[in-house]
Order: structure tokens, then C-alpha cells, then sequence
């Protein structure tokens, strides 16, 4: 494509390093100062709120004998064949759970055939079958009208109850600190729900959301738990849009895991199930953070929160905030102090905030936070850290999930500098401390930031428009000095290496997907050797992005496959998020490969249209196909574990690289096969439409699969249209579908009339089930490397002959040749 071909070849032409060097920042002082709370001494509203301590300190009530009684929620059945059932004591006349011990049997089905799959999966059954002995349920509203017509005579309290009330409140608190396994992990990670806490926000809102919760002790599983939560998701920790999970909690046991997460079966009767149903109870309009790090990386803050209520009568809000980072005074928009809960950060240490009365609706309100803590910076060595608390920083009220403006200022010991989201609105100096003050212009998803000794070098790009600023340190962090060939290296010659990619990747991503939302793009050095990661206008890379392919032979003395393709992603794909994740969002889990398998499939645009490095390239397909189709010890391929739509869900003991291998790769095939079959005598032409369309559709929105698939729709071709104008086939088999095909080609050459060549091919598609098509790209090599002739469709397992004409004898004819199609 001659279009493409102008675009890009002067793209890694090396920098001028005299002109745009700038060492030192040159902003205006900021005129505001920082003014750092004193934490309050009295801490009389810490977990102090009359209600919640009465849920907190909760004891068991009556007993009464419970045989014969099935109750219903939702796909769920408990039958409960004999026993007795001890409520909990009735807050404020509700009562909110209670204690089951004898014999049940629980059932579970799923509703839609993707979950009744990912159960076999999981438990070798499409539905789940179990006996219990004892069940916890906590609950809101009117539930327990479900348990009511089953309760028998009174009966003296079993001894059974009390422990095993106790037993599920000891494991609902004890946060530790180094959880194993994804349910583990997901259930216990960084923050914890506080189960009291969630109970205190619905007994304040009459019309708080709807929950039911069931601790099962069942007789093959000791630990499931069976949640439903109407509006804010069953896995708020998943970003889930559903409402209904099943979880087995058992961290060393082969069948740990989400063994069903499902929207409310009634959603799916109605047809109203979606991806993007919002799960907020508040939306956040803006974040004004004060944050002073001290000389030990101490972090304290004030944070004020602006927000509006979405729903009527809410008075809790709930934030993600590290545990370690202690809240000691939250406050009205008046300075009146509220109450808050947040308990000890080895236990369920969620912060919750309680407004004294519930706000009106359809208004702005804010409340203002004051915390501090440690473990949030880690040093790394001199002058450089690691952000080990990346978004849960500052009282985050719904993560991912909404954009909200940011006013961020850092007060720091001065030979630091604080890189931000947004834009620097000014720098000071205050006594031993440098000040910064960072803006976002427009909302954004998440607010992050490095640290460090930094020193900056500019490298505008007239092109693009984009002005790039890359922050590099200057010493090598403890984990790295021991290496002679990185002393000897000059960290500004380094950044410039990282900062003509980024400048490049600019580029192509610029011309494929149009603008990105932000003009400023930071490129920030950052300790790790093997982790980068992007935030709006932000990007971390880690060190061993600053290093070429010479100076890393020197550095190991061979070549390692993996690392070096790693190595040749980080850059491409880190840059590619300021498209897909920061200007184009996603929906839920299920849509997180719009973001990661975008980036990893920019990457290969980067090799293809930056590089033109024809083998680089190849080799990148070729390295994610075998990260799709590798099995593993178990003898199970990413590919196996499910679907690219089931996202973080793929992970299972069995299959514990499935949502990397399967987000990244297989995200990033799914759409370079689109682009395949889209291609054209107009070259992309019409994938480069669809891109644009899709960025500009969605700008600083979130997408699903649902509303990518719609726009891929508009803009398909003809023979992408197998009879009803949808990608129906396309997604079910690639997105909602685990089939790979395998090929089988022949070609045979002849002399034809005029100098021409006659080419016969035998294509045969195998592995795949009848309804399976698909495109496959043929190429020749008429001595200028592999060109492409077309593209051939075949149906199910067949052989299809084609015939044509070519202008003169081929060296060769290849299926696939760039490995673009995901084959076996
Ligand atoms: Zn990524």
C-alpha cells in the first residue's frame, strides 16, 4: 500500500539529540499551596456507626426444627431435607441471615450454554449436584419470607450453630496477606468485602440492591459460596456485570475456582442480560488528591470526592483503598465529621464512608478522606521505586468501571519528581520538598503515577502532533548493578531508544485507529525488568525496554526466545493502550481483550508497518500461536480452557496462563484475522475504516464485544457475508468458541496461454465441526518475498480446489504465509 508506505518510512530515523534535551522542567511555580492535615487524634468515628456495630458484633436468636423445605433463588434450589434453621438476631426488626445444620442438597443449573460448558469444565457436570451439612446465609430485604413457611417448633440452639457461625465470621474476616490461587486471591486479595459493612448499606437504603449470600460446608466441597447481587454485580472484585456466582473456595484443591457467573435468570428470559448494565451506586464526577510522600516512602493524603447519587436513598459508599493506607477523619462538604468503617488491614479492611442522611439525587456532593500509610511505594534501589499500589492509591469508588476528572497535587522530598496522570499545571518548591500539580483535562478511568529520581528528555513529533516526554532514571536499581554492560550505558541514549518506538507506534496507531484522546504521552522508566503498563497519557515501561537487541546479547550472551519477543512487544503495546483501554474502555471482563488483545495485535503492526521486519513479524504470529495452542503439564492449551468472551474466568487450577495466553494472543488473532479477511485490492483499506470507526464510536466510552462485533458489521465486506449481513459465524466460532482448524495445501504450476502460469491448490480444512468457515489468505513469492493473491473460503472439514491464473512462475505458493490465520 503506497499510502502506508510514505506514512512510515522515516520512522525510525534517529533523533537529533541536541534540539529537544531539556533536563529540567521550566513550568510556572504553582500558586496554591499544600496544606497536609495533621491525622485526628480521636478516631471516635472509625467503625463506630450504632448499626454497624450491631451487624459487627451480631449473635445467634431462635432455633427452630427446618425439615422438608425447598427454597428457590434463582437457578438455585436449597433443599433442606432435616435439620433446624437459628436465625441471627434481628438489627432494627430484620432479620439478615441465618444458620442451617442437617441434612440439604443444593442444585444448581446453568441458563445459557457458555456457563453450562464452563461448569463441565469445572466440576464434569452441566449442573451442580451437592449435599451439605451446614449453611450461612446473610441476607437483605424480604428473604427471609423464603425461609418462613418452612419453620417448625422452637428448639434449643444445636452447638453446631454457634460454631459454625463463628467459623464462617473468623474466615469472612481473616485477610492474608499473601493469598494463593485466583478464588483466593479474588476473594481475599488486596481489599476484602466487608460482609458487615454491605449489610449495614442495605439495612440504611430501603431500596439498596438486593442480596442473598450461601457459606455451603457441602460433603464433597467444604467451601462454596453461592451469591446473588441484584445491581452491583455477584464479583464486584471482577468488575462482574452478572448477578449470580458460584464459587469453590479451596485454594489446594484441582477444582478451586468460579465454577458459575451468570446475570439473573430472569435478565436472560428477557433478553435484557448485558455486558453493560451499570453496576454504580454513586458516579464519581471528580478526584482532588493532596498526597506528601515522605522521606520513607510514607504516603498522606486528603482526598475529596465529588459525586452524584444514582440511586435514591444510598448512604454507603464503598471505596477500593489499600488497607495499608489507614482513613483517620472523613468529612462533609461542611467539614462535619462522618462516620466510616474500615477495619484492621490484616482483616476485612474495605473503607466505607456513611453519609448521616441520604443524599439528594440528581445533585453533586463530596466528601473529603484523610489517610496515610505505607506500601504503597517500594524501593527499588537509589532514587527508584516501584508503585506496588497502582489503583488502589486513593479511595477509588469504581474503578475501571467510570471516568472522572482528576486534580491531583504531590508533595515530595525534592530531588523526586512525581509523573502523573494529565497535565502539569505548575511545580514549586517548599522548604525540602518539590510540589507538583497534575490535571487531567478530560475524565479518565484511572488515576496513576510514578516516582523516582527522573530526569526528562522531549521528543515532539511534528507528524503525529503528539509531544512525548520520557523520564529515565539515573541509577540502576539494586536488582540490576551487578550487571557491568548496563554500567556502562548512558541512561539518555537508552530513553531515546524507547522514545523513537513510542514515537513510532504513535504513527501507526495514529494512522490505523485515528487520534488517540491525549497530545501529551509520558514514557517512564520504571524499575521491573519484565512488567510494563499504561495508564491515560502515562506509561511505565520497564527497564528492559530501554535496551537494544545488541546491548541485550551483551547482556545475556544468547538469545532467549520469550524474553526477546517480550522485549520487542513492551514498547508497541504499552503505547497501543492510549488507544485501546484509556480513549476506547471495556464493558466488563468479558471485553478486557479489547484492550489487551488490541494492544498485543498493535504490536505486530508495529513490527509489520515500523520495522518492516518481515521474519519479526512472522516470528510474532508464530510465538502467539503457540502461547494459544501449547499444552500444558496437565496436557490442556490456553485454548482449551474456554472461550476469548469467558476472560479472567479461563483461569483454573488446571489452566493458570489460559486468560493471558487466551486475552492477549487470541485477542490479538481475532482481530488480525478480521483485518485478513477484510483485506482487499484496497489493501486495509476497509479495516482501517472500521478502526477508526470503532475509536471514534466509542471515544472515551467503554466497549463490549457486542458493540465491537456491531461495528465490524458495518463495515464487513462482501465476502465476509455468509447470507445475513452479521459476523454471527465469525464471532461464534473465534470469540464465543474454542475451535482451531488445521490446513492442508497442495499446488501444482503449469505453463498457460501467453506466458502466463496456471496454479491449481487443494485446500483442506480439517479439526472443525460442518458449520466452521472461514477465509484463508494464499500467497506467492514471484521472487520479492510473499505477496498475496486472495483469499479462498471453505466450509467445515473439505477440500476445496481452486484454479487461477498467474502473471509468471512463482518460486512459491503458501496458505497463511504470514501466519495471520490461527491454524494448528
Ligand atoms: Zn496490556
Amino acid at each position: 500500500m503506497k499510502v502506508m508506505r510514505e506514512g512510515f518510512e522515516t520512522l525510525v530515523k534517529t533523533v537529533d539529540l541536541q534540539a529537544p534535551v531539556q533536563l529540567e522542567l521550566t513550568l510556572a511555580i504553582a500558586k496554591q499551596q499544600v496544606t497536609v492535615s495533621v491525622p485526628g487524634k480521636s478516631l471516635a468515628f472509625a467503625n463506630s456507626d450504632p448499626l454497624y456495630r450491631q451487624l459487627r458484633e451480631i449473635g445467634l436468636g431462635q432455633t427452630f426444627r427446618f425439615d422438608n423445605h425447598t427454597l428457590t433463588s434463582d437457578t438455585a434450589t436449597f433443599q433442606f431435607q432435616k435439620g433446624t434453621l437459628t436465625i441471627l438476631n434481628p438489627v432494627g426488626g430484620v432479620i439478615t441471615g441465618a444458620v442451617f445444620i442437617g441434612e440439604g442438597h443444593f442444585n444448581l443449573k446453568a441458563v445459557t450454554v457458555l456457563d453450562g460448558r464452563e461448569l463441565t469444565r469445572r466440576t464434569g457436570a452441566a449442573e451442580v449436584n451437592e449435599d451439605f451439612t451446614e449453611v450461612v446465609f446473610r441476607f437483605t430485604k424480604d428473604a427471609w419470607s423464603k425461609f418462613h413457611p418452612g419453620v417448625g417448633e422452637q428448639m434449643g440452639t444445636p452447638g453446631e450453630a454457634a460454631a459454625a457461625f463463628n467459623h464462617w465470621r473468623e474466615r469472612m474476616r481473616q485477610r492474608r496477606e499473601r493469598a494463593f490461587g485466583f478464588t483466593q486471591f479474588l476473594l481475599e486479595g488486596e481489599t476484602m468485602d466487608n460482609v458487615d459493612a454491605d449489610l449495614t448499606a442495605a439495612l440504611y437504603n430501603p431500596l439498596h440492591p438486593e442480596f442473598f449470600n450461601a457459606y455451603l460446608r457441602g460433603t464433597k466441597h467444604k467451601n462454596l459460596r453461592f451469591f446473588v447481587r441484584a445491581r452491583v454485580g455477584a464479583l464486584p472484585q471482577l468488575d462482574s456485570p452478572e448477578e449470580v456466582a458460584l464459587i469453590n473456595n479451596d485454594p489446594e484443591g484441582m477444582d478451586d475456582g468460579i465454577w458459575y457467573l451468570a446475570h439473573l435468570k430472569s435478565e436472560y428470559l428477557d433478553h435484557t442480560a448485558s455486558s453493560s448494565e451499570d453496576r454504580r451506586l454513586f458516579a464519581t464526577h471528580r478526584y482532588k488528591i493532596e498526597t506528601v510522600i515522605s522521606k520513607n516512602q510514607h504516603l498522606f493524603s486528603t482526598a475529596t470526592i465529588t459525586f452524584e447519587p444514582l440511586l435514591s436513598g444510598e448512604r454507603v459508599l464503598k471505596f477500593g483503598l489499600l488497607p495499608n493506607l489507614r482513613v483517620t477523619r472523613v468529612m462533609d462538604e461542611n467539614g462535619q465529621e462522618l462516620f466510616f468503617i474500615q477495619e484492621s488491614r490484616k482483616e476485612d479492611g474495605s473503607f466505607y464512608a456513611i453519609l448521616p442522611k441520604a443524599p439528594e439525587a440528581k445533585q453533586e456532593h463530596s466528601i473529603t478522606v484523610e489517610y496515610a500509610g505505607d506500601k504503597v511505594l517500594e524501593q527499588a534501589g537509589e532514587g527508584s521505586f516501584y508503585v506496588s499500589a497502582r489503583t488502589s492509591w486513593y479511595p477509588n469508588l469504581n474503578g475501571f468501571g467510570e471516568r472522572a476528572l482528576y486534580d491531583l497535587t504531590f508533595k515530595v522530598p525534592h530531588k523526586y519528581k512525581v509523573i502523573a496522570v494529565g497535565k502539569l499545571q505548575g511545580e514549586s518548591v517548599e522548604q525540602d520538598f518539590a510540589v507538583a500539580h497534575w490535571v487531567t483535562p478530560s475524565p479518565v478511568a484511572v488515576a496513576g503515577f510514578n516516582y523516582g529520581d527522573y530526569k526528562r528528555i522531549d521528543l515532539p513529533d511534528e507528524k503525529t502532533g503528539y509531544k512525548i516526554s520520557g523520564y529515565y532514571l539515573t541509577e540502576l536499581p539494586d536488582s540490576l548493578r551487578h550487571y557491568s554492560v548496563l554500567q556502562s550505558m548512558a541512561p539518555g541514549s537508552m530513553t531515546k531508544y524507547a522514545l523513537e518506538q513510542t514515537r513510532a507506534q504513535l504513527q501507526v496507531c495514529t494512522f490505523f485507529f485515528g487520534k488517540s484522546t491525549y497530545d501529551d504521552i509520558y514514557i517512564t522508566e520504571q524499575p521491573n525488568f519484565n512488567f510494563g503498563q499504561s495508564w491515560p497519557n502515562l506509561v511505565y515501561l520497564p527497564i528492559s525496554a530501554y535496551i537494544d537487541s545488541t546491548q541485550r546479547w551483551m547482556l545475556f550472551g544468547h538469545i532467549d526466545n520469550k524474553f526477546t519477543g517480550f522485549v520487542q512487544e513492551v514498547t508497541p503495546h504499552e503505547v497501543a493502550h492510549q488507544w485501546w483501554g484509556h480513549a476506547v474502555g471495556w464493558a466488563s471482563y468479558h471485553d478486557q481483550w479489547l484492550s489487551e488483545g488490541f494492544a498485543e495485535f498493535s504490536a505486530g503492526l508495529f513490527l509489520q508497518q515500523a520495522m518492516r521486519n518481515r521474519k519479526d513479524y512472522v516470528e510474532f504470529w508464530e510465538r502467539l500461536r503457540q502461547r494459544i495452542l501449547e499444552k500444558n503439564n496437565f496436557g490442556v492449551a490456553p485454548d482449551d480452557a474456554g472461550p476469548l468472551w469467558m476472560g479472567l474466568r479461563l483461569i483454573s487450577p488446571r489452566t493458570e496462563s489460559a486468560y493471558q495466553n487466551v486475552t492477549y494472543a487470541k485477542g490479538a488473532y481475532v482481530l488480525q484475522m478480521l483485518r485478513s479477511i477484510m483485506y482487499s485490492d484496497d489493501g486495509d483499506k476497509a479495516f482501517i475504516a472500521m478502526m477508526h470507526d470503532f475509536v471514534e464510536s466509542h471515544r472515551e466510552r467503554s466497549a463490549s464485544t457486542e458493540s465491537f462485533k456491531a461495528i465490524a458489521e458495518k463495515h464487513m465486506t462482501k465476502s465476509m457475508d455468509l447470507g445475513n449481513n452479521r459476523l454471527d459465524w465469525f464471532f461464534n466460532q473465534w470469540v464465543y468458541g474454542t475451535e482451531v482448524p488445521r490446513y492442508h495445501f497442495e499446488y501444482q504450476v503449469s505453463p498457460a496461454d501467453g506466458g502466463k502460469v496456471k496454479l491449481h491448490m487443494a485446500i483442506t480444512q480439517s479439526e472443525v465441526d460442518e458449520h466452521f468457515a472461514m477465509l484463508v489468505p494464499v500467497f506467492a513469492d514471484f521472487g520479492n518475498g510473499m505477496v498475496r493473491l486472495g483469499q479462498v473460503g471453505i466450509w467445515g472439514n473439505a477440500t476445496r480446489n481452486v484454479d487461477t491464473l498467474l502473471p509468471s512462475q512463482p518460486k512459491k505458493v503458501a496458505l497463511n504465509a504470514y501466519k495471520e490465520i490461527l491454524e494448528r
